[in-house]
């Protein structure tokens, strides 16, 4: 018989159990409850930061274009300067307070408030992208001393003031002198100038740098001065180099008193390139070959001791020269017969390197038109006498028009 205590017993003992059940259920569901806390709290620090990065962005996107300038000059420690902006016009301006003043100095690229031109932020000093696409060349496996002909002694000049400074610095500072920084090159078009300065650049192993004058100023109007320095800093980087400037005249031609707009820019590259010039050393790894077709209009200044100070005529090849250019042009092509070298030295009297290898390839195409195999004596002939005539009327036109 239950009594009605045990009854009550036994309901107590069922209460007991579901209420245990009941917090065990309880606390399950908090953990979970907790779980989905900590995983709501992770979304909504991601989502405050998704939405910070894009209230920044919306900011940036807000804010007014900058104006980049080069600084042309300091003008007090306040940091007012003169700056040219890339869109022409010189400006004197103060200096951001972010930007510390004692961090600018000339020459330097920033970007300026559109407004108050204030200069905001100093930019990084990256190489011009004409200045990175030069023709920089590491090593020209192609041309070698073999590829110049006729021209025995400008190639033992240039190794002398060139080479051996680059390969044997030691010796020059055995005995004291200093070598010469740059040589000039002087000749009549196509007389092989530029061969032979990629030739004693593959030689030395230097990196080969190009630039061209009339590019300098024509192409990039009001960023010569720059460029010339870009090209310089660019140089010793990649030192030993041999920096090819060729057409040098068409910024280094004499200063004339009466100066437009385009002269005083002329001026102002040859003023950067005179000062570069200067500012390094002799006995360093960058060797300066300069060329030109017109060394009678070249500016005295260039020819300063420290500067071209070694001057190398290229003249137009004789017959033995023009024998040896005809030789290493042949040596590569298909030739039928023995090709008689003597004849076309004959004919060609007056002919440069260039027009020489202008004949030989003429020549091949001659052979091509035929589809033939290899190029015969008559194609040869045909060749010199559609170059030369061809280079004969040019030199009329020039004349004519000139
Ligand atoms: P420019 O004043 O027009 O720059 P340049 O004197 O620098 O002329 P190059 O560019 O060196 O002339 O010559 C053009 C081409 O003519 C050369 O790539 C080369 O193939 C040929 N050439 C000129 N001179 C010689 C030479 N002495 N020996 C062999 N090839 C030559």
């Amino acid at each position: 018989m239950t009594t009605i205590k045990d009854k009550k017993k036994k309901e107590e003992i069922k209460d007991g159990e579901y209420l245990i059940t009941y917090t065990r259920h309880l606390e399950k569901r908090l953990r979970n409850l907790e779980t989905e806390k900590q995983l709501l709290d992770a979304e909504r620090l991601r989502l405050e930061q998704e939405l910070h990065s894009l209230r920044n962005e919306i900011d940036r996107l807000r804010e007014p274009p900058l104006v980049t300038a080069t600084i042309i000059d300091i003008l007090d420690e306040k940091g007012r300067a003169i700056v040219k902006s890339s869109t022409g016009p010189s400006f004197v301006v103060n200096t951001s307070r972010n930007v510390k003043n004692e961090k600018i100095s000339s020459g330097m690229r920033v970007a300026l408030n559109q407004r108050t031109f204030a200069i905001m932020e100093i930019l990084p000093t990256k190489l011009d992208p004409f200045v990175k696409g030069m023709e920089v060349i590491d090593s020209i496996p192609d041309i070698s001393y073999a590829d110049v002909g006729g021209l025995e002694e400008q190639l033992l000049e240039v190794r002398e003031t060139v080479e051996l400074p680059l390969k044997k610095p030691e010796l020059f500072k055995r005995i004291g002198i200093d070598p010469p920084k740059g040589v000039l090159l002087y000749g009549a078009p196509g007389t092989g100038k530029t061969l032979l300065a990629k030739a004693v650049a593959h030689e030395t192993e230097a990196t080969f740098i190009r630039i061209i004058g009339s590019e300098l100023v024509q192409k990039f109007i009001g960023e010569g001065a720059r460029l010339v320095r870009e090209i310089f800093n660019l140089a010793k980087q990649k030192a030993p180099t041999i920096l090819f400037i060729d057409e040098l005249d068409a910024i280094g031609s004499q200063r004339l008193k009466v100066a437009t707009s385009g002269d005083r820019e002329v001026q102002r590259t040859l003023m950067q390139l005179l000062s570069e010039l200067d500012g390094f050393e002799e006995r360093g790894d960058v060797k300066i070959i300069g060329a030109t077709n017109r060394v009678d209009i070249l500016d005295p200044a260039l020819m300063r001791p420290g500067r071209f100070d070694r001057m190398i005529e290229f003249p137009i090849p004789n017959e033995k020269a023009r024998e040896a250019i005809f030789k290493i042009h042949i040596r590569n092509l298909r030739v039928q017969e023995k090709i008689l070298i003597k004849k076309l030295v004959k004919l060609t009297e007056g002919a440069t390197g260039a027009d020489i290898k202008a004949i030989c390839t003429e020549a091949g195409m001659f052979a091509i038109r035929k589809d033939a195999d290899s190029i015969t004596q008559k194609d040869f002939f045909e060749a010199v006498d559609k170059v030369l005539k061809k280079t004969k009327n040019q030199f009329l036109n020039s004349k004519l028009y000139s």
